[in-house]
């Protein structure tokens, strides 16, 4: 890694640390210079994945960053006595690097969510970021990965948002990022959120960190998901331990 970010490992993950405008700008520099560059954000459920699968662990080890997205990281990293300085959200980094775009006239691909959102997506984008350029958009319920994968190559955007949730964006990334010399960010539920399908949980519950208990209570069917997170903080305490000892 060339650049000078301080980097902190919880559990064979290297997180960037350190706040969000500095990273900001290290992006905007490198999608500028066209830079090949792969950003995941982690929270503790695709941490606790990765643990699992060997396979997607080195997919992301392959990334140029990896943001900690989630207050159970940043507690993760207090735990272990090597803080991490501040929370970096996926949907952050999305909406920063839209407003960027539409003010430097930069071009994007975007891939992921349903049909019906992309269509939501579309408008949006035209009325709030009319100077981005749109190399092309597609749902992420595809058979034809390939003639995807072709269309990135052939219309070369700065910036490649790909919301298609974890393991796939990042597996979609790592397989085709040889492609196109530019930022490729993995967004999970982004679209869902910019479009107005789902909301975002307002400010108080983000600043207080209950963030994922809004998400819970307005989607009931992410409970099993969240029931990770305990064994997350088992491994936690284990590697704490093993610290220690
Ligand atoms: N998705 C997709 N293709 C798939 C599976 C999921 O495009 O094959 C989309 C889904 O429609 C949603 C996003 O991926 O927009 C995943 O959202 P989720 O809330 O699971 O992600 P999170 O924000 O929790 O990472």
């Amino acid at each position: 890694m060339t650049d000078k970010l301080k980097r902190t490992a919880i559990l064979n993950i290297s997180y960037i640390n350190t706040n969000f405008n500095h990273f900001l700008n290290i992006i905007q520099e490198r999608t500028n210079d066209r830079s090949n560059t792969f950003i995941v954000t982690v929270n503790p459920e695709i941490a606790y994945y990765a643990h699992e699968h060997p396979e997607y662990q080195k997919i992301i080890s392959g990334a140029d960053f990896i943001t900690p997205d989630g207050i159970g990281i940043i507690k993760a990293s207090e735990m272990l006595n090597t803080p991490i300085q501040e929370r970096i959200t996926g949907f952050d980094i999305f909406k920063a690097m839209l407003d960027w775009g539409n003010q430097n006239h930069k071009s994007a691909y975007f891939v992921g969510a349903k049909p019906n959102v992309i269509e939501d997506l579309k408008a949006v984008l035209a009325s709030d970021y009319p100077n981005l350029k749109i190399s092309g958009m597609h749902d992420g319920y595809f058979d034809d990965e390939q003639s995807i994968a072709d269309e990135i190559k052939q219309t070369q955007p700065d910036m490649v948002f790909a919301a298609l949730g974890s393991p796939k964006q990042e597996a979609f990334i790592a397989k085709y990022r040889h492609l196109n010399n530019g930022l490729w960010i993995g967004l999970g539920g982004s679209f869902d959120v910019l479009s107005g399908n789902t909301k975002r949980a307002p400010k108080f519950w983000i600043n207080h960190h209950l963030e994922w208990l809004y998400r819970l209570i307005s989607e009931p069917s992410r409970l099993p998901r969240l029931m990770v997170i305990p064994k997350y903080l088992k491994l936690i305490r284990k590697a704490k331990k093993s610290r220690l000892g």
